[in-house]
Order: C-alpha cells, then structure tokens, then sequence
C-alpha cells in the first residue's frame, strides 16, 4: 500500500462520535482563562483596581506604581490555575507571536525557593530578540529589545496538556524606541485615530465621549488530514500545494457553501469555540466555505486592539486544536491551485461614545455626522489606495488577489444603492431624500413580507459598506490584522482632521448646514473615482480603473513601493504612527521576506520534482517499457496501447528534466523567474500524474486530500 492509500484507510477507520445527548449548557467558563475585569475587582485592592480600571476604560496613561501590586495578583490568580510560568507575548515583524516562557521560580537558598512575579517583570522584559527581522533597526551588536506591558489587553492563560503559562500581551520595541512590531505601531494609529474623530466631534459640538475604533475579523481556513498532509512536503514547507492535478469535483456544484457540517469538522469547531471562549473570544459564526475542506470562523466585534491579539489567538487555536483531532488547519492564503483562497474580512468601524460613527440611520441624509464622517472615509481611501493596498500585499496573498474569488489589487469603495444616490445627490447640490428599505416578498404566501435591507451586498468589492461598518476584503487569512488597521486609521485620522479643519472655518456661522453641504460636496465631487457599485471581477473594471488613474498593483513588489513614497512618508510621521526608519525598515523586511518565501518554495519545488516526481516517473516508465519489451514478438494485441503509454510518460519525462534543470536555473535568478519555472515545471507534473498508475503516485491527490476527512 502506498502512503496515500495508508493516509485514506486511516480515515476510513476513524469512527465518527455519535451526537451527545441533552445536557445544560453552562457559560461559566467564559472567560475563565482571562484576567478580566472582574478578576481585577476581586484580586486587587480597591484603589489599584481602579487605576488600573481607568487606564483600560478612559486611555488614562497607566501609574507605574500600581505593578507590583497588579503583578501579584495576576500571579496569585494564575497560579490557582496551575499557572508555573509567565511570558511576555508579543507579536514580531515576522506577522505571528513570539514568546518567551519564565518561571516564577524563584530559590531563596539551598533547595528553597518560592514562587514570585515583580511588577518589573510585568512591566517590561527584555527579550534577547537579535533573531527577530528588524530590518536594519538594530544589529546584532546592540541586540536589546524591549517587551512593554499593554495593559489594554488583558493577560491570558495558555495552556498545554501537563502545565499552563500566564501571558502578558505587550509592544516590542527597540532600545531608541522603535517598533519592532506589529502592536505598537497599531496601539499608536488608534491614538492618532482617537485624537482626530474628538477634534472633528468638536466641530459638531459634541460632548466629550471615548473614541473606540472596532474590529470583527472573519477568519477563513482549510482543515485537511494530518496523514495526507504528512505526505505532503510542500504543504509542510510552505503551507501551499505546489503540485497536483485538478480534480473533476472542486467546487462547481456549489455544494460546500453553509453545507451541513461535517461530525468530524462540527467536534473540531465546537471544541476551538470551548477554547475561546474560555480565552474570552467572543466566537459567534462558524460554517462551511466556498472551496471544499475550507472553513470560517467569525467573532462578535470588539475594540480594535483587543480584537487584533484576540484573532491571532484564534488562528492559533485552530492550528492547534486541529492537530487534536487528526487534522491541520491550513491558513495559506491559496492552498490548493485553482480552487478558492483564504482572506479575512476586515470589519471596522469607529464609535463615539455608545454611538457607531457609520450608523447611517434611517435618514441618512440627516445625518449629517455620519455623511461628514463617511465622506472623510471616502476621502482617505482615494487619497490613499496606494498604501491601503501595501497592507495587504505579501507572496501568500499574490494568488489571491484578482482571481475572481478575492477583490483585485484595486482598491475601490462600495456604499449600495442606498448611499451612492444619497451621495449622488449631495454631489449634485444636496441630499433631500434617501431610497427608503422597501419590503420584499419572496413568493411563499405564508411567509410574512421581509424587511429588505436598504444597502444590497457586493462581494466583489474589496472595501464595501456593509450597513455600520465597512469591510476591507483583500486581507489575507494567515496576515495579522494589525497592518490593515494601522493604514486604516491613519489615513482615516487625516481625513478627520482635514474635515474638522474645514468645519472649523465655519462651524461658528448661521449658514453652518449649507457650508457644510457645500464642503461634502467638494470632497465628494474630488473623490468620487474611487467608489465603483459593479463587479469589481471584471476585466471593464480594470480598464475603467486605468482611466481613473486609480493604481493597480498586482504584486507584492509593486504593491510594497508606496512605503517608499516621500507623501505616504510624511503622513505616517505627521500622525507619529512610523517613522520614515520605521517604515523604511518594513519595507526591507517585506522585500527579504518575499525574497525567502518564493525561494523556500522554489526549493522545496526542485527537492519534490527530483526525489519524488522524477522517480515515480522513471519507474512508471522503465515499467512501461518492461511490459512492452516483454510482450514484443509474443503477441499482437495491446501492443499499440503499451507502446502508447511508454510514449506519453516518455514525452512527459524528456520534458521534465529541462523543467527541472529550468527551475535550478532560476533558483539564482529574480524571484519571478522562479515562480514562472515553478508554473511551468507544475504543468508537466500535472500531467504526469494524470497517466502514472494511480497505485504509484506519491503525493496525496486534491481529490483526496479536499475530499477525504
Ligand atoms: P457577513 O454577513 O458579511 O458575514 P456579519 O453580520 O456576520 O457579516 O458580520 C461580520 C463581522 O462584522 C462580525 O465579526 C461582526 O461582529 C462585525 N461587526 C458588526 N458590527 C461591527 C462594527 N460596528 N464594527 C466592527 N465590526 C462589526
Ligand atoms: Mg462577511
């Protein structure tokens, strides 16, 4: 039995639990794992509680003198949750978390020891972080990295099958202060955020409130088993498939989409919802996806921050609660060739107090908050397309992006029917009345009249308003959120400001609502080339989008460049959110990492066409040519056929090895040499696999490996 045969009988021989029988459901571990606030009231005295409580809920900077105590409660807490060590957890250049465990170990003499946690040690760490990308911000002889405490973000307990550690989410930064990481440039765009809304909130005359911008990520994977994938070293490798033929069933029945769960699949799921929840996730949604073996998970909504930390604890619950069950959770952008990738869908909105900012009501065109607040939206994406479109560009997502299954690298609005004519109108001189949400009849008479939304959906668009919020759709799904919301709130706190200033001009006068009608329509009639209501899928869209001078930026080096812009440059230091070193070292990682990952694939490509594709087929072949050898003279029948497949499989092979050779070559060449010697050397292998004996094929098949589980 070959490999893929043992991997299948395996799956075969899985039984599958049968469903549970009623029991209550209890909720109160939610939470559990988390240093809540709840938890603080109850640990804490009542004076540290609240100094802590009003740095958390009012952004007051934090007292420092509070650490000790707080630092002592956490480790009392946790260690009556079998809490032995602690880490600083923290979220590098290299886009996933790091970690580094301590003991609150601490000996007092020969064979004693007690067990503490100071509040320096919460407060700061310092990590020998030289082997993180830096990108030319330290070198290694100035090694020192700082972690900080992020108080915003409550610690967390992870745990593992015979312990449990206490982690303590914070910023990493360098000894000059610079951000080495994904956090601290987001915790820094939030502020600048918050700053710009509460001075245009001013020019409305509107009472102090708490400026919270709020992020739900709508996380897609795959789950395949672990025994194909074990067979597998490209998914291994790179987290893709490099090889495999197409099979006759992938998708086009459109029969996985909100299909009925698999009890495999449904048991994986509950249990990363226990997971979360017990972590505080708020996991709302699951169901199935588009491609068949892929997946989503979706969250309640929460402060932006939080939700950021919170969503790459979710991807690694995935993974690692998969690898339980017998599977692996696969979070590559594009997987499996031809079939649908992965994004996340990036929902994000800004609440003044208790009030979202882009709820338009029911109308809009009085709502003259929201329309200003919108038309900044608008503003900032066109003025900044560019950058929006960097945040999501790496290798994973270059198969992605414009394969009719993602938006394309252009970055354009979608408001719906709704706001685009309450916007036409405002262009043309004034907003009188909004379409109002008409009813729908579905045509089953006992059902009632439906209230219809007054925004349609478009799921072509990559940056669509979806009814209080809008949704950044060309993110990929293993990308931290963290970048998406840094440019997002940036080029948003801009806009902001530049309204505010306007309003300012006039916000004093008797003529306020037509000078404020009269600047909305300045900027619309500006920037209006950037909203588009059809489907972004088509190739008119990219020409249309050429006309507009709106940029297309098809890769990952093109799509970097804006970071090297002397605007884009100043915008990010003005809103002190990157500096033009920070950002010049984010775009020398982005190019090392590009570098690495498209050549780790390249090899790892010659590696599986030499000593796995390439012997198959010579045996395939020898075998082929054995038969027809050996049958020659004997008899006539099968001879045509014998000779047939020597030739095919021949051909195949006399085009493999130049393939081969192609694709060494180009391992010394750019990187696009290496994807088009990649492309090329799959199409043969491809084909090979579509004539040898099925029985010999080394590699899992998509058939199987999409299918099977
Ligand atoms: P879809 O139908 O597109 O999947 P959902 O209604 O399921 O949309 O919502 C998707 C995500 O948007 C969820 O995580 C949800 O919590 C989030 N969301 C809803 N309102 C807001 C908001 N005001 N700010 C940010 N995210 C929001
Ligand atoms: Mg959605």
């Amino acid at each position: 039995m070959n490999n893929r045969n043992v991997a299948i009988k395996k799956i075969a021989e899985l039984k599958p639990a049968a469903p549970a029988s009623a029991k209550p459901f209890e909720l109160d571990f939610y939470g559990e794992d988390v240093f809540s606030t709840a938890v603080m009231r109850k640990y804490l005295s009542k004076a540290t509680a609240g100094k802590l409580l009003a740095t958390l809920n009012e952004g007051l900077p934090l007292d420092a003198a509070i650490a000790a105590d707080v630092a002592h409660a956490m480790k009392t807490w946790a260690m009556e949750r079998g809490v032995t060590h602690f880490t600083h957890w923290f979220q590098p250049l290299t886009g996933s978390t790091a970690e580094k465990h301590d003991a609150f170990l601490d000996p007092t003499g020969t064979a004693e020891a007690i067990m503490s946690f100071s509040g320096k040690n919460l407060i700061v760490g310092e990590p020998d972080a030289s082997s993180f990308p830096s990108g030319g911000l330290r070198c290694t002889f100035e090694a020192r990295g700082y972690t900080a405490w992020d108080p915003t973000s409550p610690a967390f307990i992870k745990r593992h099958a015979n312990g449990a550690t206490l982690c303590i989410p914070t910023a990493f930064c360098s000894y000059t202060g610079e951000a080495l990481d994904k956090k601290t440039p987001l915790l820094r765009s939030i502020q600048a955020l918050q700053k710009s809304v509460t001075h245009l909130m001013s020019t409305f005359n509107q009472p102090k409130a708490r400026v919270t911008a709020t992020l739900g990520p709508e996380q897609e994977y795959f789950l395949i088993d672990k025994a194909f994938y074990l067979n597998r070293p490209d998914l291994v490798q790179t987290g893709r498939t490099l090889f495999g033929a197409p099979p006759p069933k992938h998708q086009q029945l459109e029969d996985h989409y909100f299909g009925s769960i698999k009890p495999r699949i449904i048991a994986f799921m509950t249990e990363v919802e226990e997971e979360l929840w017990k972590l505080g996730i708020p996991a709302k949604t699951r169901h199935n996806e588009v491609a068949p073996a892929q997946f989503e998970i979706a969250p309640m909504f929460e402060e932006l921050n939080l939700a950021v930390d919170h969503n790459m604890i979710v991807m690694e619950v995935l993974r690692q609660t998969a690898e339980r069950h017998g599977l692996v959770c696969l979070l590559h952008e594009k997987p499996f060739a031809g079939i649908n990738g992965s994004g996340k869908h990036n929902n994000w909105s800004v609440s003044y107090g208790k009030q979202n900012l882009l709820e338009p009501g029911a109308d809009p065109h009085q709502n003259a908050i929201f329309l200003t607040v919108l038309s900044a939206i608008i503003r900032a994406v066109n003025k900044h397309s560019d950058i929006l479109r960097t945040s999501t560009a790496y290798a994973g997502n270059d198969h992605r992006l414009g394969a009719n299954e993602a938006p394309p690298a252009i970055v354009s609005i979608f408001l719906g029917d709704q706001l685009a004519d309450v916007i036409n109108q405002i262009e043309k001189g004034g907003a009188k009345s909004s379409k109002k949400a008409g009813t729908m009849r579905i045509g089953v008479d006992t059902l009632p009249p439906l209230p219809r939304d007054a925004t349609d959906r478009n799921r072509t668009s990559p940056f669509a308003f979806t009814g209080n919020k809008f949704e950044f759709r060309a993110a990929g799904s293993s990308q931290s959120c963290a970048g998406v919301n840094v440019v997002l709130n940036t080029i948003v706190a801009e806009s902001m400001d530049y309204m505010a200033d306007q309003i300012e001009k006039f916000s004093k006068k008797e003529d306020f609502n037509s000078q404020l009608q009269k600047l909305l329509q300045a900027v619309i009639a500006e920037n209006k080339r950037i909203i588009f209501n059809g489907d972004n899928y088509s190739q008119a869209w990219a020409e249309e989008a050429a006309k507009r001078g709106l940029p297309n930026m098809r890769t990952t080096l093109e799509g970097i460049k804006p970071l090297k812009d002397k605007a884009n440059i100043s915008l990010f230091a003005k809103y002190g959110v990157l500096t033009k070193v920070e950002l010049d070292s984010r775009y020398e990682i982005f190019v090392e990492e590009y570098h690495r990952k498209i050549h780790i694939e390249g090899e790892i490509g010659l590696e599986m066409a030499k000593n796995i594709i390439l012997p198959a087929a010579i045996k395939s072949y020898s075998k082929s040519v054995s038969a027809l050898t050996a049958a020659d003279g004997k008899v006539k029948a099968g001879i045509s056929a014998l000779s047939a497949n020597a030739e095919t499989i021949g051909a195949l092979l006399d085009q493999l090895t130049p393939a081969i050779a192609d694709l060494e070559a180009a391992l010394h060449d750019k990187e696009a040499a290496i994807i088009a010697a990649l492309v090329a050397l799959r199409k043969v292998v491809d084909q090979l696999e579509g004539i040898i004996d099925d029985a010999e094929w080394p590699l899992p098949k998509y058939r199987e490996m999409l299918f099977i589980y």
